[in-house]
Formats: C-alpha cells, sequence, structure tokens
C-alpha cells in the first residue's frame, strides 16, 4: 500500500485503505492518493501534512459559511446536550423539525409552500419526490401518469431513482438504469448544443418543442412530473439560456405535469438570489434542499410541498392511515437546528446582497480569461462557475483523454469525478490548482467552482490564472 506519489498526503494509496470511496476513479485497483483533508478555516482547508488549500468547490457546493463558523457550532452543541436525537413517526417529532420547516415555508416565496418533509441528502429528497408524486396520482386516480421527463446531464444523486433522474451516462452504465418510467429530454447547453445561427430565444423555443413532442409521443397521461435544476450544476455549470424555463414552465404546465425544482446547489443566496427559482421566475410544485441548507455541517436534505399536492397526500393518508415513508433520521434534531441557523445567519447577514456584490468581480475576472486559446467556454452566474477545455474554441473539438497522462499521476486529487484515470485536460488543470494550494472540482475536460460566500476572489483569480498558464505552456 505505500505510494511514492507526490501528492499522497497519507503515503498511502487507496489501494491500501479499506474505504471505498465514491466517484473516485480506480479506487481499489489503481495508486490513486486520497487528499486526507482534516482542518478548515474560513475559505481554506488543510490536509493531513498541513498544507492549505483554497476551497473554491466549498467542500461539494456546501459550506456557503465557510469552515468553523461559531454560530454553527453552538447551535449543534446546544442541541446536541440538550437532545441528541429523538424521530419523527407516528406523531412524536422535535422542536427543532417543526422550527426548521416553519422557517423554510417562509422563506421560500416563488410559490406557496406549505409543508416540509426532512431527509438526509439531496439523493433521498429526489426520491422521497417520485414517491410523492406516484402517491399524489394514485390519490387522483390516475393510475398510469408515473413517468418522469428529467435533462441530460442533470445530476439529482446517486441513490437508484436520483441517478435514474440524472443524466450522466457514468451513473447508469453498469447499473441497469434508467428504467422505463424516467424520461430525458435535451440539456439546455447553448454554447455546446445551438444550431448555426440560432439565438438563445429560439434554441430555448426547440427545447421547449423538443419536450412537447416528447410528452406528445409518450401520452401526457403518462407523465407525472418534469426535473429540472435552475443552474445545471455537476452536469458542468449550465445557466440556462434566455426564456427557457418560461417556454418549458408553459410546456409542462399544459398537460397537468408537476414541476420539481431540484435546489440542492441553488438555493440560500449562491446564484445572487435568495433560490434559483427567484432568478429565473420558476414557480415549481415541489423543490428539493440539501447542501447549504445547514451550509454543510450536518447532512439534512428536504422536500418542500405546494398546498395543491399536499391536499391530495394528506386526505389519501388519512384514508390509508398512514403516509409511509420515511427514514429514521428524517427531521434529526441536530441538523434541522443547524440549517436553522444558517438561515438565520443567510438572512442576518444579508447573504443574497453579499454575493450579490461579491460575484461581478468572481465572474469577471475568471472569464477575462475566456480568450485564452485552450478554453472553450468560462460560464456561470452568482457564486457558481466551470471552464471548459476545448482545442479551436469548438465545443466540437476536444483535447484527446491521454492528455497529460504522465503529469496527472502525480497531481491527481481526491474531488476528481468522472474523470478519466488515464488524464485529461481538466485533471491536469486541477493539478496545477492543487500545486498552488487550491483546490477545484475536475470533470473531464470541464472544471468547476462554487466557493463559499466569505471568499475573496482576488486569490483565487491570480491562481486560476496561473493554473490557466501553466496549462497553456504544457499544450
Ligand atoms: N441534486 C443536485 C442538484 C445535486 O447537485 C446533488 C449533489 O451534488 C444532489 C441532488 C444529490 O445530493 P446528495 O449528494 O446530498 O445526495
Amino acid at each position: 500500500g505505500q505510494c511514492e506519489a507526490r501528492w499522497c498526503s497519507t503515503n498511502t494509496c487507496f489501494k491500501g485503505h479499506n474505504m471505498l470511496a465514491p466517484f473516485t476513479p480506480g479506487w481499489q485497483t489503481t495508486e490513486v492518493n486520497p487528499l486526507v483533508i482534516v482542518k478548515s478555516e474560513g475559505s481554506y482547508v488543510y490536509d493531513i501534512n498541513e498544507k492549505k488549500y483554497l476551497d473554491t468547490l466549498a467542500g461539494l457546493w456546501c459550506t456557503a459559511l465557510g469552515g468553523n463558523e461559531p454560530r454553527l457550532v453552538a447551535a449543534a452543541t446546544d442541541q446536541l446536550n440538550k437532545l441528541p436525537f429523538y424521530h419523527s413517526f407516528w406523531n412524536r417529532t422535535t422542536k427543532p423539525s417543526l422550527d426548521l420547516a416553519k422557517e423554510l415555508t417562509e422563506t421560500f416565496t416563488a410559490t406557496k409552500m406549505t409543508k416540509v418533509f426532512f431527509t438526509n441528502s439531496g439523493s433521498e429528497a429526489n426520491d422521497t419526490q417520485v414517491k410523492l408524486v406516484w402517491y399524489y396520482n394514485n390519490a387522483l386516480g390516475r393510475p398510469k401518469k408515473k413517468k418522469f421527463i428529467a435533462r441530460a446531464k442533470a445530476y439529482h444523486g446517486s441513490t437508484w431513482i436520483s441517478a435514474s433522474l440524472s443524466g450522466l451516462p457514468p451513473l447508469h452504465q453498469n447499473f441497469d438504469l434508467p428504467p422505463p418510467f424516467v424520461l430525458h429530454t435535451d440539456c439546455p447547453h447553448y454554447w455546446r448544443y445551438h444550431l448555426p445561427g440560432e439565438t438563445e430565444e429560439d434554441f430555448s423555443t426547440r427545447l421547449a418543442n423538443n419536450l412537447e413532442n416528447l410528452i406528445l409521443k409518450e401520452g401526457p397521461e403518462t407523465i407525472a412530473a418534469f426535473i429540472a435544476e435552475p443552474v445545471m450544476g455537476a452536469g458542468g455549470v449550465i445557466p440556462p439560456p434566455a426564456t427557457y424555463f418560461e417556454k418549458v414552465q408553459a410546456v409542462v404546465k399544459k398537460y397537468d405535469i408537476l414541476f420539481i425544482a431540484d435546489e440542492v446547489i441553488s438555493a440560500f443566496g449562491r446564484l445572487g438570489t435568495m433560490f434559483g427559482c427567484d432568478k429565473y421566475n420558476i414557480k415549481p410544485d415541489l423543490v428539493s434542499l440539501a447542501k447549504a441548507l445547514s451550509s454543510g455541517y450536518m447532512p439534512i436534505g428536504a422536500v418542500m410541498v405546494s398546498p395543491q399536492v399536499t391536499e391530495v397526500v394528506y386526505s389519501q393518508s388519512n384514508k390509508l392511515g398512514n403516509f409511509s415513508h420515511g427514514f429514521t433520521y428524517t427531521g434529526h434534531p441536530v441538523a434541522c437546528a443547524v440549517a436553522s441557523e444558517s438561515i438565520k445567519l443567510y438572512k442576518e447577514r444579508n447573504i443574497v446582497e453579499k454575493v450579490k456584490s461579491i460575484s461581478p468581480r468572481f465572474q469577471d475576472g475568471l472569464k477575462s480569461f475566456s480568450d485564452s486559446p485552450i478554453v472553450g467556454e468560462i460560464r456561470g452566474t452568482g457564486l457558481i462557475l466551470s471552464t471548459e477545455f476545448t482545442d479551436n474554441k469548438s465545443p466540437n473539438e476536444p483535447f484527446p483523454p491521454e492528455w497529460g497522462k504522465f503529469n496527472f499521476l502525480f497531481f491527481i486529487s481526491y474531488q476528481i469525478s468522472f474523470a478519466n484515470i488515464n488524464g485529461g485536460i481538466g485533471a491536469y488543470f486541477g493539478g496545477q490548482c492543487e500545486k498552488q494550494g487550491m483546490l477545484v472540482r475536475v470533470a473531464g475536460d470541464t472544471i468547476m467552482m462554487s466557493p463559499p460566500f466569505i471568499i475573496s476572489p482576488k486569490e483565487l483569480i491570480s491562481k486560476y490564472g496561473n493554473a490557466l498558464k501553466a496549462t497553456e505552456e504544457k499544450v
């Protein structure tokens, strides 16, 4: 298990550890060195060798308030001392879960939400959405209305249903997914998929028409819900093209299809609005939350439910004697206490205005590198951004997957997901960032950033510029 690679922080590669690591290429078969993080401080994290990194991914799109926020630590400690756990089944519950549900329904204003169902993660939130929607349509006597439409390149989680909703081939291959009740429509990535001469508005019209054609082909009486992230995250940070959500929502509404907004990444200020739905005028029936809900300090997810869906679900569960769905840790009191404190802090510190004031420096600073000959597109909004490396500025000319293979083995980062173990320009760029003390997310030829809201963009931009220059030189 000893490993001699340069950035190994434990001196033992994954081959020598017992952990089966998620989304980690080559586990147990290749000498991949885990970067073991032991400590955080504001926007920085430290590895086991005390090397300091600027964490441009906020853990994993999570720690919006940064590391070591004393108010969140105190909220957790107080609750642990008072009541570390009680369940929320069968008419028993805890005060923090009731308080958080109230807070969330009051905070979300894009549409009226009356109820909240708590989960432990975003994946569980989206699984819950599917079961809720089925239950709803069964209650309405529409047993055929059970299919879901998601989008190519979406990420909705990795349980079997949420992975099925996701539109990323590695999540399906060799897992026998997706099942027939999940359909996928177009990815709304204008730069990559628009036709010659097509405006963003025309592109959105074409995609909405394709969605309508899919619904008609399957039969509108079979389509239960449409699920979308306001800005696609793990699929490559893809903000919607102009008029996209307006047109897609009109189609969905026409056929009595529920709209599920997956706000797992976009909520609580990330896009410069409290929710992604506020930014794009999305009027959802159901909303999924996780990650920044607790600033990543405790595992928690949530499903917010509109009055229309609530009413049907309530009357059905009264008839059946139970709404038989839930997890032992649904409404975990410590997680709920930390989430309530996070929301309090987002409001108290006017986080939306803060993101609005930082994001132009972050976006403009990084987008000023768009002219680089190895950059295809730099895209993002608020405090979320990605860089897609392509040759000749063309979406259709990727760098070879074997690119930079030799150096890659020295620079590989624990955070790499969906990346080719053998190399790739994204992994090389990620390695150059890591070398300078900065962590980014690498996904093939795309690298992504979603820093904590307390970030100061200057250092991040300077390190990004250095990594880009080193990558250009390598090309
Ligand atoms: N939905 C979106 C939009 C996500 O980005 C993620 C995770 O990245 C999930 C759902 C799944 O959340 P979790 O990893 O907490 O299960």
